[in-house]
């Protein structure tokens, strides 16, 4: 395992959910003296859409994150690997010497503002990459074209739903090696990502076993990550997911730092094909089986409910002075016992139902 501080490089000035343009700036022009951080393009609402490209080397990585806008988390690691890559180490020094690296950390600056998963179109980045209507999936294009990336990574958060295989394991981080036609058949530029994925996960299991899955391989040519990998360009899809209490994904942060490093290092040290291919396929499906609060016996508070049935609450992420609340949604009231929940409630323990009555977020939910 490699071993260092991670407490040294993260970049401690941006925490949360809550991540926009303003908040990386400062970063970025701290950066921009020793690397080449520019302008890419404009956002609909005339937003800088910036990148900041290190390295000499000749193998070339491309990154962009927040394409969805209320998905910041990997925006908070790619900020730490920018840090790590700034500090003098061994393998810092050869990242830099063998690739050449340009990241994206917010491709959809309006959407971060508004904390919305599209643009101030309304309309979805990763639904637009072949029509590319929208400024942003203009602007990540040309960089594409101009840049001519050997892999592409192609970075976002997922919800609190997902959890690994059929475990109760929450999938703390997914991956995908995107498909390139309808038949999901593995090109050499797609076997390429599998054995990157490969690797990363190799490296994640160390931290988090059992808790990284494999994201849902049908094809779309209109997201981004199937548009590349039609292109030739091996590319790999990271989900930032929940980890056990940390709704701040700090934590998850971190993963998604470690999987970043193995992979920059795999491919600094050109060791990608020593990874076997087939054992991709070895790592669980995501599922959907994960609330985030379940109350059993919902009858005891409501007696309208049939007895014994259950009650499913997922948040909904809501910004509120500039921050995120996570406000309960009733999605399912019945038989549940298949399911799983980060909290757990049972009305029969008269401490839970205590509990539950002085939580307005979960009552508000139940109405
Ligand atoms: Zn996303």
């Amino acid at each position: 395992m490699f071993e260092f501080n991670y407490e040294a490089v993260k970049w401690t000035d941006i925490a949360g959910r809550y991540i926009t343009a303003t908040d990386i700036d400062p970063f970025l022009d701290l950066v921009a003296p020793e690397f080449d951080v520019h302008k890419v393009g404009e956002s609909v609402q005339g937003r800088a859409i910036k990148c900041i490209t290190l390295g000499t080397g000749p193998i070339r990585i491309m990154m962009w994150s927040q394409m969805h806008g209320n998905e910041s988390t990997t925006t908070k690691s790619v900020l730490d690997l920018v840090n790590f890559l700034r500090k003098e180490s061994d393998l810092a020094k050869l990242m830099l010497n063998n690739c050449t690296i340009a990241i994206v950390p917010i491709l959809n600056p309006d959407g971060a503002v508004a904390y919305t998963r599209v643009n101030a179109n309304g309309v979805d980045l990763n639904r637009d990459a072949q029509d590319r209507t929208q400024p942003e999936s203009i602007a990540l294009r040309e960089l594409y074209d101009h840049f001519k990336p050997d892999f592409c990574f192609n970075l976002h958060d997922q919800r609190t739903l997902f959890n690994v295989g059929d475990t109760d394991k929450p999938a703390t981080v997914s991956f995908l090696a995107p498909a390139h036609d309808p038949e999901r058949s593995i090109s050499g530029t797609r076997a390429l990502s599998m054995q990157l994925i490969v690797a990363m996960n190799g490296e994640l299991q160390k931290y988090i076993p059992g808790q990284v899955g494999r994201y849902d391989d049908s094809f779309n040519s209109n997201c981004i990550g199937d548009t590349i990998q039609m292109l030739h360009t091996p590319t790999i899809l990271f989900e930032a997911g929940h980890f056990q209490g940390d709704y701040e994904r700090e934590q998850t942060r971190y993963y998604i730092f470690m999987a970043l490093l193995k992979g920059v290092e795999v491919i600094a040290k050109k060791e990608v094909g020593l990874f076997i291919q087939e054992r991709y396929f070895d790592i669980p499906e995501n599922n959907k089986l994960f609330y985030d609060v379940l109350i059993k016996n919902i009858h005891l508070l409501d007696s309208s409910r049939i007895s014994g049935d259950s009650a499913g609450i997922l948040f909904v992420e809501t910004l509120v002075d500039n921050k995120i609340d996570f406000v309960g949604k009733l999605e399912q009231v019945g038989n549940l016992d298949h399911k799983f929940a980060h909290k757990t409630y049972n009305c029969l323990d008269a401490k839970d139902l205590e509990i539950i009555k002085n939580n307005p977020n979960l009552l508000n939910a139940l109405k």
